[in-house]
């Protein structure tokens, strides 16, 4: 299964979403602080593989381990 990696526009928490199916659309909002103003990072374990939007530098800050914020 597919798991994504999602930034959040607002509160900038970056989470991964799992998805039981390549298509599957879920409407993803943030853990954190519940904004739907999410962005899906593509794929953070290979680098950036085009698509990416004007948000910068992705998950870079977090990209060490984990990204989840405590
Ligand atoms: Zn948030």
């Amino acid at each position: 299964m597919p798991i994504f990696e999602f930034r959040c526009r607002k509160c900038r928490a970056c989470f991964e979403v799992l998805f039981r199916s390549r298509d599957e659309k879920l409407a993803v909002d943030c853990p954190q602080c519940g904004s739907k103003k999410v962005e899906r990072q593509m794929s953070a374990f290979s680098g950036k593989i085009g698509n990416t939007s004007d948000g910068g530098a992705g998950c870079g800050s977090c990209a060490a381990t984990s990204c989840s914020p405590s």
